[in-house]
C-alpha cells in the first residue's frame, strides 16, 4: 500500500530518507570507484527527479479533475451551479441575459419511464440547450431539471428569441428511449441582468418570468415584465427562488 505523505513531519521524514538513500549509494558507488564522481550524482539523481516527475504528474492531473467535478454537473457535463458566478460578466454595464429553463411534467416523465430515463432526458435536454448557444454562453444546471444560461452581450429581445428558438427545438427533437421516442417540451424564463445587479436578482426576475410560462400552459419562454410579474412574496415562485442563493 502507498504511504500517503500528509503532515510537515511526514515531508521531513520523506526528506530524511531519500538523503539517506542517496548518502548510501553514493558511499557504495564510490567505494566500487567504479564511476566519477560526476557520473555518479547523474546516477542518483535521474530516478529521484524521474520519480518526482511522475508523482507531480499524477497529482496535477488528480487537481484537474477535482476541479473538473467542482465546474461541472456530473450527470449532464453542463456547468455546475457553483460555477454560476464565475461566469457572470464583471462588467455588467454590458448588456447580460439570463435564463432559467425548467422541463414540463418532468416527474410525470420520471414516473411513466423511470428514473433511468429521467436522466438520459436530462442529458437530453443540457445537449440540446448547449447546441443552441453561442460559445461565449454558460449552460448550468441549477439543480433537478432546472438550467440557467447566461449570455453575455445579449438584450432581453434576443435572449427571448434564443429561448423560443430552444424551446422549439426541445419540442421537436424527442429523446430516444428503448421504448421509442419520447417528446420533451420545456419553459423558459427570460431576464436582463441590469447593471449593478447581482446574479440572484436577475435570476429571481427569470424565475418569476419562467413561472408565468409555466401558468400560461408551458411549452414556451415569456420575458420578464414587472407589471405581469409578481413583486416579492407573492408568488409561488418566490418560494422557489430561495434556491437561487448561490
Ligand atoms: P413543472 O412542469 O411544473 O416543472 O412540473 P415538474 O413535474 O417538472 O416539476 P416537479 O418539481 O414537480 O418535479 C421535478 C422532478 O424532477 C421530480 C424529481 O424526481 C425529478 N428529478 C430531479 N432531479 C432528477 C435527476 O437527477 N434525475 C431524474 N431522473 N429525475 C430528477
Ligand atoms: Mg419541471
Ligand atoms: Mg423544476
Amino acid at each position: 500500500m502507498r504511504r500517503q505523505i500528509e503532515s510537515a513531519g511526514d515531508v521531513r521524514r520523506f526528506a530524511a530518507l531519500i538523503c539517506l538513500g542517496v548518502l548510501i549509494v553514493d558511499t557504495l558507488l564510490r567505494d566500487l570507484a567504479l564511476l566519477p564522481g560526476a557520473l555518479t550524482a547523474v546516477m542518483i539523481a535521474a530516478p529521484l527527479a524521474y520519480a518526482m516527475g511522475q508523482r507531480l504528474r499524477a497529482n496535477q492531473r488528480h487537481a484537474q479533475a477535482l476541479e473538473h467535478a467542482l465546474h461541472h454537473d456530473s450527470l449532464t457535463g453542463v456547468r455546475s451551479r457553483a460555477s454560476l458566478r464565475a461566469g457572470v460578466p464583471g462588467d455588467t454595464a454590458r448588456p447580460c441575459a439570463v435564463i432559467v429553463a425548467d422541463i414540463d411534467h418532468f416527474k410525470r416523465f420520471n414516473d411513466c419511464h423511470g428514473h433511468a430515463a429521467g436522466d438520459l432526458a436530462l442529458r437530453h435536454f443540457a445537449q440540446l440547450l448547449r447546441e443552441n448557444c453561442r460559445a461565449g454562453d454558460l449552460v448550468a444546471r441549477l439543480g433537478g431539471e432546472e438550467f440557467v444560461i447566461l449570455m453575455p452581450m445579449t438584450n432581453p429581445a434576443n435572449a427571448l428569441r434564443a429561448a423560443n428558438r430552444m424551446a422549439r427545438r426541445i419540442r421537436q427533437g424527442p429523446v430516444f428511449l428503448d421504448t421509442g421516442p419520447q417528446t420533451l417540451t420545456a419553459s423558459f424564463g427570460v431576464a436582463a441582468l441590469l447593471p449593478g445587479d447581482t446574479l440572484d436578482a436577475g435570476l429571481q426576475r427569470a424565475d418569476r418570468a419562467l413561472y408565468r410560462a409555466k401558468g400560461a400552459g408551458r411549452d414556451r419562454a415569456c420575458l420578464h415584465d414587472p407589471t405581469l410579474d409578481a413583486g416579492p412574496g407573492q408568488t409561488k415562485a418566490n418560494q422557489k427562488t430561495s434556491q437561487f442563493v448561490i
